[in-house]
């Protein structure tokens, strides 16, 4: 993958678009909301639909000349709405929050009342955090998951929301690493009057894959990412059906966004085509079982993970009671300079600071792609042990390093 086309121009944007690729190349890529797009998809989004405006949808356009902008917007539609079974499917969102900003805008008045989860409890900040937009227009309460076990409580999320009466319920996380029951939290959300909202992004291929339940029939509205468990390049997406459709189609254009990102529409059209493929259950198949393996390999090196294990693509890891002098930043910071990416990430019960959270959370979606199994998932379990058992060991992380390497020359990536 070279940028001699950038390079002619400008050496110094072409020297840091190849050390990207170097960088992903040669270091796991463990950040649970990260992938690798394919060079199919890659190609897709640095095509000249950049340079078109295709303001309105296909077929009802502000500007004239988008035969192939509709092509390739009605391709990524009728293919979401293959891979997810909605009735309405939305795909230019610019990323997963302008999703969500779209039902918000459509069903939502300043001053209305969000229930969601909490942010250190693994919540996103597009669901009512106070420095998001969402945080400072509408009203929020959150809610928890519990302090024993780790996973939603469904009950004391129900009863939350009798006492406050929400108009929206939010779903779907981003530092969950359990299965969700979006039934559960749809009864609730029934049972109030409220709309359910489930954000699916980082979950958005295993539910395309059929590996984790759909909410896609259950909730009012469901968005998602294309870049994170679904690897069709950066952005996001909403559907709903049908009797919203107009609504969410004008709070996205109009309402919040001017013309849409037609290539990475295009992008999303192949990276849609190719999750349509077998090959992408069995690759999701393969991230989940590939999460338990790296679960079970940490928790045999002593870590504590919350929840215990995990049903989906990420673990999360408290370091509190095995490691209570490393913090999660310094967790990060001496296994990137092992050459494993992954981030300092909030437990539920946080007692540090969001700049210096108290676990990690570690994802395989990357790792999946580039070929890693079970096995190698478990020796990376014990590479991330034995960087946080000695993160100031310059052995250690030299000697991690060169195991990381070889890891990496056994599953190339953009050969
Ligand atoms: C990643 C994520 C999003 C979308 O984030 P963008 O960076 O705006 O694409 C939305 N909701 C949740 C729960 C997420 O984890």
């Amino acid at each position: 993958m070279d940028h001699d086309k950038v390079r002619d121009v400008d050496p110094a944007v072409a020297d840091a678009l190849e050390g990207e690729v170097d960088r992903q190349r040669e270091t796991l890529q463990m950040i649970a909301s990260e992938n690798h797009a394919s060079e199919a998809v890659i190609d897709a989004q640095g095509s000249a639909l950049t340079n078109k405006y295709a303001e309105g949808y296909p077929g009802e356009r502000y500007y004239g000349g988008c035969e192939y902008a509709d092509e390739v917007e009605e391709l990524a539609i009728e293919r979401a709405t293959e891979l997810f079974g909605a009735d309405h499917v939305n795909v230019q969102p610019h990323a997963g929050t302008q999703a969500n900003q779209a039902v918000y805008f459509a069903m939502l008045e300043p001053g209305d009342k969000i229930l969601s989860l909490d942010l250190n409890h693994g919540g996103h900040l597009s669901h009512g955090h106070p420095a998001n937009f969402t945080g400072q227009l509408y009203e929020v309460e959150q809610y928890e998951v519990d302090a024993e076990t780790g996973y939603i409580d469904y009950d004391a999320l129900a009863d939350h929301a009798a006492e406050f009466d929400p108009d929206i319920i939010v779903s779907g996380y981003s530092a969950y690493p359990r299965e969700i029951d979006f039934e559960r939290i749809q009864a609730a959300a029934d049972d109030v009057g409220a709309y359910h909202l489930a954000d699916i992004a980082h979950i958005t291929g295993l539910v395309a894959a059929g590996v984790h339940p759909s909410p896609v029939g259950i909730a009012d509205f469901v968005t998602g990412s294309t870049h994170k468990t679904i690897r069709a390049g950066r952005g996001g997406i909403v559907m709903c059906d049908e009797e919203y459709a107009d609504d969410i189609d004008a709070a996205v254009f109009p309402g919040g966004q001017g013309g849409p990102l037609m290539h990475n529409v295009a992008g999303k059209a192949v990276g849609f085509k190719e999750a349509l493929q077998p090959e992408f259950t069995e690759y999701a198949e393969q991230t989940v079982a590939n999460a338990k393996a790296l679960g079970e390999s940490l928790s045999e090196n002593g870590f504590s993970l919350v929840s215990e294990g995990t049903d989906n693509h990420l673990v999360l890891v408290d370091l509190r009671e095995s490691h209570p002098d490393t913090s999660g930043g310094d967790a990060e910071e001496a296994l990137e300079e092992a050459g494993i990416v992954l981030n300092g990430n909030t437990v539920p019960g946080e007692t540090r600071s969001p700049f210096n959270p108290s676990g990690i959370r570690a994802g395989t979606p990357a790792l999946t792609t580039r070929g890693f199994d079970e096995d190698d998932c478990r020796k990376v379990g014990d590479l991330i042990a034995r960087v946080i058992d000695a993160p100031e060991d310059e052995a250690v992380i030299e000697d991690v390093r060169a195991e990381v390497a070889a890891l990496c020359d056994a599953n190339p990536l953009y050969e």
